[in-house]
C-alpha cells in the first residue's frame, strides 16, 4: 500500500495557474477554480496579490523581445491577480487544455479562453507551459513555499 501510493505521488505534477487581472474584475475567479477542482486537481497555494512592473517583467521574461510586452506588462500590474498552485498527473499539459489557446478567436468553446475571453490581450488566465517553466513560475510567485497536504479523495481520483 505504502509503495503503491509512493510511486502515485511521485508521477505528480505541479503547475502554476494565474487569474489574470481581468479575471478578477470580471468575478471569474470562483468559476476558474471550480473547473480545476472538480476536474479532480489539487489546490496547492493561493493568493491575490498585485504585482509591480520589475516582477511582471520576470514572469514573462521569454516575451521581452515582442512587441506586445509593454502592453503584456502594463495588463498584468493592473490590478490583483490570483496565484495558484495546482497538482495532479499531466497538470501541466491538462491545465493548458481546460485554459484553452492563446487566442481567444481559436480557444475551443468549453475551455476558459473559448468560454470568458474575446482578445488576446485580456485573454483571463496564465497557466505554465511546460513542468520546467512550472518550476521557475512557482519559485518566483511562491518563494515562502506552499502547502503540504494530501486530499482525502485521493483514491477515488487515481486508481
Ligand atoms: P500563453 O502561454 O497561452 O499565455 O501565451 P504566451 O506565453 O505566448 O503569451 C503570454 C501572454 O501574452 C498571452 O496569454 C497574452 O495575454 C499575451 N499575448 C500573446 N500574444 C499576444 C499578441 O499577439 N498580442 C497581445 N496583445 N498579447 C499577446
Ligand atoms: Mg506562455
Amino acid at each position: 500500500e505504502f509503495l503503491y501510493h509512493f510511486a502515485a505521488l511521485a508521477k505528480m505534477e505541479q503547475t502554476f495557474i494565474m487569474i489574470k487581472p481581468d479575471g478578477v474584475q470580471r468575478n471569474l475567479v470562483g468559476e476558474i477554480i471550480g473547473r480545476f477542482e472538480k476536474k479532480g486537481f489539487t489546490l496547492k497555494g493561493l493568493k491575490l496579490i498585485t504585482v509591480d512592473s520589475d516582477f511582471a517583467e520576470r514572469h514573462y521574461a521569454d516575451l521581452s523581445a515582442k512587441p506586445f510586452f509593454n502592453g503584456l506588462v502594463e495588463y498584468i500590474v493592473s490590478g490583483p491577480v490570483v496565484a495558484m498552485v495546482w497538482e495532479g498527473k499531466n497538470v501541466v499539459a491538462t491545465g493548458r487544455k481546460i485554459i484553452g489557446a492563446t487566442n481567444p478567436a481559436e480557444s475551443a468553446p468549453g475551455t476558459i479562453r473559448g468560454d470568458y475571453a474575446v482578445d488576446i490581450g485580456r485573454n483571463v488566465i496564465h497557466g505554465s507551459d511546460a513542468v520546467e517553466s512550472a518550476r521557475k513560475e512557482i519559485a518566483l510567485w511562491f518563494p515562502e513555499g506552499i502547502a503540504e497536504w494530501r486530499s482525502s479523495a485521493h483514491h477515488w481520483i487515481y486508481e
